[in-house]
């Protein structure tokens, strides 16, 4: 992706977008989903959840951008556009790359003029100029996932929720993309929420990593990852960030027994 402005330094940590405290959520079935949850991103913050399968992840996100609601305590969302980007790129096999990157533009009815000038941006930002034309099929797997970016880009979203986007695609695509969300989050500002299993991505990508524990999904451990943005691909051989991955790593097991 391409970062002109990554030099930019980034808008300082601010106000929370998103907060849950003493959050419960008890599916209509009775499944507990979620059982006392704290959390707070803010601002120009960028935070990762780990946990095991099934215990709430998606759940905590589907919550932050308004899709479902907590059964108990309090749950509030500041934030004024939410991007989403899911595992599957969710592109639409009959439009083309321009026409899908035009989708959420269109649904919020964003004059055409203005419409055209923010896909435009959103696909020379995601490295897909002269892409505009091709359909869906036509891409490998990291194209389709610039694509569903470029398409909440659009929003210019003060909050990107991220439902592990990247676990389908090989490592080393998944590496630089990685790489250049971290880019974008550094010239762009905007806070993120991110879920994964990955515990490096998770590391290399965030202020802070939120480890949950099993169901119902609680947040057992907080882990500060203290390193500038945006972060060198070389980050990942440094011994303190090889310490800080262990720490998670360490955490996470506890949170499976
Ligand atoms: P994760 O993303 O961590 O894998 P999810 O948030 O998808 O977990 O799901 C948490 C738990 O809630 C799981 O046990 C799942 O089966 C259950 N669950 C998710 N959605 C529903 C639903 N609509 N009704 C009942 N149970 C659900």
């Amino acid at each position: 992706m391409n970062s002109p402005e990554a030099t930019t330094p980034r808008s300082p940590v601010g106000h929370p977008l998103v907060g849950f405290e003493h959050s419960e959520l008890v599916y209509p079935d009775g499944t507990h989903a979620l059982r006392d949850v704290n959390l707070t991103v803010r601002e120009g913050e960028f935070v990762s959840v780990v946990g095991p399968s099934g215990c709430g992840k998606s759940t905590l996100l589907r919550l932050s951008a308004g899709l479902e609601s907590i059964t108990d305590g309090y749950m509030q969302c500041g934030a004024d556009r939410v991007g989403y980007v899911f595992q599957d790129a969710t592109l639409l096999p009959w439009r083309t790359v321009w026409d899908n990157v035009a989708l959420f533009g269109e649904l919020d009815g964003v004059p055409r003029e203005d419409r055209k000038h923010r896909i435009a941006a959103a696909l020379a930002t995601v490295g897909l100029e002269g892409f505009e034309e091709h359909l869906p099929h036509m891409l490998s797997g990291g194209m389709r996932m610039r694509v569903s970016l470029a398409r909440s880009l659009t929003l210019d979203p003060d909050l990107f929720l991220f439902d592990e986007p990247f676990a389908a695609l090989d490592e080393i695509t998944r590496e630089r993309l990685g790489v250049e969300l971290n880019e974008l989050f550094a010239a762009k500002g905007f806070a993120g929420l991110f879920i994964t299993h990955s515990v490096s991505e998770a590391a290399f990508l965030s202020n802070r990593v939120l480890v949950m524990s099993g169901r119902p999904g609680t947040i057992v451990d907080e882990i500060e990852v203290p390193f500038d943005f945006p972060r060198s691909p070389d980050l990942r051989f440094e011994p303190e960030f090889a310490e800080i991955s262990g720490r998670i790593s360490h955490s996470l097991k506890g949170a499976h027994s």
